[in-house]
């Protein structure tokens, strides 16, 4: 990826073909063993010779998944004394490249994950991806790709899981039934079904728009790898919001899938105890999903400053209406109509507690990092929730509406619940950690209004959903 986006003609002629054809594999070598989640805090240094013709490197890199059988490696290292990371290209034969043994790991054992050594390792100066100090955006860029990429990822994974668990719960009897047909294991059904409807919808929403925006900057003249790169960053926030997301729904549905499993979801024989280990990962690698967190409200704010988008004006129009009568508004006429007044509301709660975080703390914001994870946390529901409900207005659409699409109705009602209640929780610790007297009275009020759903039985709509993936033996939504 990095040689695909940022490498010049010539880099991209010599490395990409076969790296495309799988002739040849690649590393991605930017973790070290005192720099993680602050990447640009490396310590591998290259040094230019007087001739300007060659980098020495030195240096040590950890974590590098593929770094048993690469052909090349792309290196971030520091030039002399720069702030910044650059980034290098090179080949397993280069001499002073040694690797330790393969890591021990809890899963992926699939994966080759090795230490890497750069001993006065001599690379030509043409080796030099981009510029001089551009390394850093490269790597944060390239993130931003593996993260929508790893949310479909996971989202796959998720569905296989619920496969296996869907057919273990048909084909193990207890107390002369089978499990399927007990209240609660098809409860653990729906609700690892609803996730992942509701993470595919995500995922298919985020990445419609990154292929829509690249396409729109294409037309405009600009060159598709930078058009694909511009397009990508400008949905960076999704990016971030998919990755932690998704990652915790394939967290949620490993563990109800080792649960369904009984004792034999914790034998090492059954594909489920392997799958509940190699999904932890995912909440570590591609930024862990607490710099993720950060980074996602971090990334909007900065879009505010920047006036690409306007939150200070509708934060301040949520908390005028606060103080206002409510406007109950006439009753909706399609579960449609009830479902978008909902998310309409999901995100007066992120105005409201956004904007009052950000004028209590201004600048010193990013040290509260609690009140940071929460807003993430209400953002990330809400952005999932949302698109959830695009996407059964659009197949109700395609469907002759409502009654098409009743499952996804239900799938959709299942998800709000859950997310009203996360939005409540997150936004109620938010308050309760910087909010007192009339503000905290008048916010409490506001959480309440804002994250109030008309009660609907939550059991038979579950039910609904996992009496359908009992009936088809796997994940069908
Ligand atoms: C199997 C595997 C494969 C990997 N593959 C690659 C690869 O191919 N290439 C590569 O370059 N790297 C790779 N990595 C490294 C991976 O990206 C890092 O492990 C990850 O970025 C976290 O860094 P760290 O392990 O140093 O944890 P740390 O950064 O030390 O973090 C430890 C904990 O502290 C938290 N934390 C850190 N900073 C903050 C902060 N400012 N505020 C709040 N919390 C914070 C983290 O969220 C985490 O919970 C891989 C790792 C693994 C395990």
């Amino acid at each position: 990826m990095p040689i695909l986006y940022y490498g010049n003609e010539e880099q991209k002629a010599k490395y990409i073909p076969k790296l495309a054809s799988g002739e040849w594999k690649a590393c991605y070598c930017l973790t070290e063993p005192s720099s993680g989640s602050d990447a640009n805090s490396a310590k591998t240094k290259a040094v230019l010779s007087e001739d300007g013709k060659t980098y020495t490197i030195n240096g040590q890199k950890m974590w590098i998944t593929n770094a048993g059988f690469a052909h090349v490696f792309t290196v971030f290292a520091k030039i002399g004394d720069d702030e910044n990371l650059s980034a290098f290209i090179l080949t397993k034969e280069m001499e002073g490249i040694t690797l330790n043994a393969e890591e021990k790991k809890m899963g992926i054992k699939g994966s080759s994950t090795r230490q890497v050594f750069f001993n006065n390792v001599q690379v030509p100066a043409e080796n030099l991806l981009s510029t001089r100090g551009n390394g850093f955006k490269i790597a944060v860029n390239i993130l931003n790709i593996g993260r929508i990429k790893l949310a479909g990822g996971v989202l796959g994974g998720s569905k296989g899981v619920i496969d296996d668990a869907v057919n273990y719960s048909n084909e193990r009897n207890q107390f002369g039934r089978p499990i399927s047909k007990y209240g609660m294991i098809k409860e653990k059904i729906a609700r690892m079904s609803v996730k992942s409807f509701a993470l595919e919808s995500a995922v298919y929403r985020a990445t419609q728009n990154i292929d829509d925006a690249i396409a729109s900057l294409e037309k405009g003249g600009m060159e598709k790898g930078i058009a694909t790169l511009k397009g990508i960053a400008s949905f960076a926030p999704e990016c971030a919001i998919l990755k932690v997301f998704g990652s915790e729904v394939l967290d949620y549905t490993v563990d109800e899938g080792v649960q369904i499993f009984g004792g034999m979801g914790y034998s090492a024989e059954t594909r489920m105890e392997k799958a509940y280990r190699d999904a932890r990962i995912n909440r570590i690698f591609e930024g862990t999903n607490e710099i993720n967190r950060m980074l996602t409200v971090d990334m909007i704010l900065k879009k505010a400053m920047k006036g690409e988008l306007d939150l200070m004006g509708p934060a301040m129009a949520v908390a005028g209406e606060l103080t206002s009568i409510p406007d109950f508004g006439s009753a909706p006429e399609t579960v449609f109509d009830e479902y978008r007044a909902y998310v309409k509301n999901f995100k007066k709660t992120v105005l409201m507690m956004a904007g009052s975080a950000a004028q209590k703390f201004t600048m010193s914001l990013a040290k509260e990092q609690e009140i940071l994870g929460n807003i993430a946390d209400m953002t990330i529901q809400t952005y999932v929730a949302e698109s959830l409900l695009l996407r059964v207005e659009k197949l109700a659409g395609r469907k002759g509406g409502e009654s098409g699409v009743e499952l996804e109705i239900s799938l959709m009602k299942s998800f709000f619940f859950d997310a009203a209640e996360e939005i409540s929780t997150a936004g109620k610790s938010a308050l309760w950690s910087f909010a007192e007297g009339d503000e905290m009275r008048m916010m409490q009020m506001g959480l309440k209004r804002f994250t109030k759903m008309t009660p609907f039985n939550i059991k038979e709509e579950r039910r609904k959903v996992a009496e359908k993936a009992i009936a088809e033996n796997k994940y069908c939504f």
